[in-house]
């Protein structure tokens, strides 16, 4: 069955920070500590039913801006989001630094 891109517009308040974020449709993820929440299979569905944190865990710089990968705390999914120009910079870098770190065994 052929999934499309279901674009929604929704504000939602970060369960992670307690930001508020404007949703543009877009955005699935707080731009103040870049925490996401496992709702989607496919973009847009909101039909993964679990529901979990996702914490990010790692970023790649690719032309054109940064990408998130998140992981979700509950069941352990993983996906790659792509950052958005109003993320916070400095905890994108955070989070490549952490990740960094890891995969050097500090
Ligand atoms: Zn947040
Ligand atoms: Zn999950």
């Amino acid at each position: 069955m052929p999934v499309s891109f279901v674009r929604r517009v929704e504000d939602f308040v970060c369960e992670r920070c307690g930001q508020a974020v404007a949703g543009d449709g877009y955005t699935n993820h707080c731009p103040a500590c870049l925490w996401s929440k496992h709702v989607d299979i496919a973009p847009g569905d909101r039909a993964a039913g679990c529901g979990g944190l996702m914490e990010p865990v790692d970023v790649e710089s690719r032309a054109g801006g940064y990408r998130i990968l998140h992981r979700c705390v509950q069941c352990g999914a993983e996906k790659w989001n792509q950052a958005a120009p109003q993320d916070d910079f400095e905890q994108i870098l955070a989070v490549a630094r952490a990740s960094g770190n890891r995969k050097l065994g500090l």
